[in-house]
């Protein structure tokens, strides 16, 4: 099941690296929930809606208008898509992070002390560290600086759950992870393979184009993981889905709810 978690108007430049500035685009933030035997695996948990509700964090947390967040409805947007699939946020077994961007881990207040969350070690160690860059690339030590977090780190690709694998995929973020979801016969097998910021747009794979937000590489270092990416997804004939695409998301959003119907 794909969520979509929120929205943000973003200059185009942050997808795409090179694109103009004044180009700006609403992006989905996305989730996807995927059944596993007992339970539910909850990948990405989008914005922490105090940042955006409280007007004194959102200005220090979002100082640019243009970055400004749009959630969903009036609670927290995990707990609403979940109630909207019929399902309560005990039914989330484990939580996988692809990175610790706000719009990602923001809500990973809701399963600490009660989930196993898998990230990459990679990511929570520049997350965790103690120069002011982080929070300078939206990464917020509040978000996840949490010793209740039942963490389960990675060093590289590493399968979370039967059936899921996450891909390290740095560039975007220094521990960022892709993953890739190999669907039961019972639902008619195949799969897909889920970018999150590796790649935003499908313009980023079908043209192999750097993205836009990256840490401590060069912009060209991003399309390495991309072709990667691609690779996995051809060799296995899955799907790969850009993180942040407002036209492929809510697309591939209404397919899935026809081909997993409650
Ligand atoms: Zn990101």
């Amino acid at each position: 099941m794909l969520l979509t978690l929120g929205w943000e108007e973003l200059p185009k430049s942050i997808s795409v690296y090179g694109a103009p500035d004044d180009e700006i685009m609403r992006e989905p933030v996305p989730g996807v929930l995927l059944e596993l035997d007992g339970g539910w695996l909850l990948l990405d948990t989008g914005f922490n809606t105090a940042l955006v509700r409280d007007h004194a964090l959102r200005r220090r947390f979002f100082p640019d208008l243009e970055y400004l967040p749009v959630l969903p409805g009036a609670g927290e947007p995990v707990e609403e898509a979940l109630e909207r699939a019929g399902l309560d946020v005990d039914a989330v077994t484990s939580v996988a992070v692809s990175h610790l961007h706000a719009d990602h881990a923001g809500a990973l207040k809701l399963f600490a002390g009660r989930v196993p969350v898998h990230v990459q070690r990679r990511e929570l160690e520049y997350g965790l560290s103690d120069h002011p860059e982080p929070e300078r690339h939206s990464i917020f030590r509040c978000d996840f600086d949490d010793a209740r977090i039942d963490w389960r780190l990675a060093d590289g690709d590493t399968e979370i759950a039967p059936g899921v694998t996450a891909i390290s995929t740095p560039g975007h973020t220094p521990g960022h992870q892709s993953f890739v979801v190999d669907l039961d016969d019972s639902v008619g097998g195949g799969g897909f393979v889920f970018a999150f910021d590796a790649a935003d747009l499908t313009e980023n794979i079908e043209h192999e184009l750097a993205i836009g937000g990256f840490i401590d590489v060069e912009p060209e270092a991003t399309v390495e993981p991309i072709r990667r990416l691609k690779a996995l997804a051809a060799a296995k004939g899955y799907r790969l889905v850009p993180g942040h695409d407002p036209h492929v998301w809510p697309a591939l959003t209404t397919e899935f709810e026809n081909r997993f119907p409650g």
